[in-house]
Order: C-alpha cells, then structure tokens, then sequence
C-alpha cells in the first residue's frame, strides 16, 4: 500500500436540472436530482478540471484505486453533448455533478475492511 493523498484531479460534469417544458419529474427526481432521463433535464452541461477534488472514503467492501490510465467514452461525450435547445444529448441514467471518466486502470492504494 501507498500513503493515500486527499486530493486529486478531476474532470467533473455539471450541468443546470432545469426539466424540459412538458417533462415531469418524480418526487425522487426532484429530492436526488438522479434520473433515467438525463436527456430530459440536465441544461448546459459543462467539464471543469478540479485541481483538489477531495479523495474518495471508501467504504468497508470498497477499494480506492489510484488511476494511471483513463478512458473517455461516447457516453462521456453524448454527457457534453448538446440538442439545439441546449439539453444533455446522453439519455440514460445521471446524477451530476459527476466525475467522468470510466474504463480505467491504476493501483489499488486502500482496501475496505470487509474486502477478500
Ligand atoms: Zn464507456
């Protein structure tokens, strides 16, 4: 095991909940901003590079990786993506903001307590 820093850098999505004229969102829409929609009410979407994104805690069945290698796939694009009328292109499931970035590889630095 490495000493785990409590910072790192990311590339982390935002983007305004403003739902589309005619879409109505659910209650648990509405309290997590988490949807199977996020075409239908993510407005603006925009990537920033945090320099000092806090670490992750893991929990005890968790590991914390120390990426080396990152992948940026189409849903990663289709997320900065926009309609015409300035709305996320990416239809699925969203939570932002959201650090992107998946298909990755590195150095697993903590192990949860529960972990085999
Ligand atoms: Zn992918």
């Amino acid at each position: 095991m490495v000493n785990t820093p409590t910072k790192m850098m990311a590339a982390l999505l935002e983007a305004e909940w403003k739902p589309r004229p005619g879409y109505r969102t659910n209650d648990v829409e509405e309290k997590t901003h988490r949807t199977y929609f996020g075409g239908r009410v993510w407005y603006r979407p925009k990537v920033k590079i945090v320099e000092d994104y806090p670490v992750p805690k893991i929990g005890s069945k968790e590991v914390l990786v120390k990426v080396k290698a990152c992948g940026i796939c189409g849903s990663d694009l289709h997320m900065i993506e926009t309609d015409k009328d300035g709305y996320m292109l990416y239809p699925g499931l969203t939570r932002l903001p959201v650090v992107i970035g998946h298909e990755f590889s590195g150095q697993v630095v903590e192990v949860g307590s529960e972990v085999k």
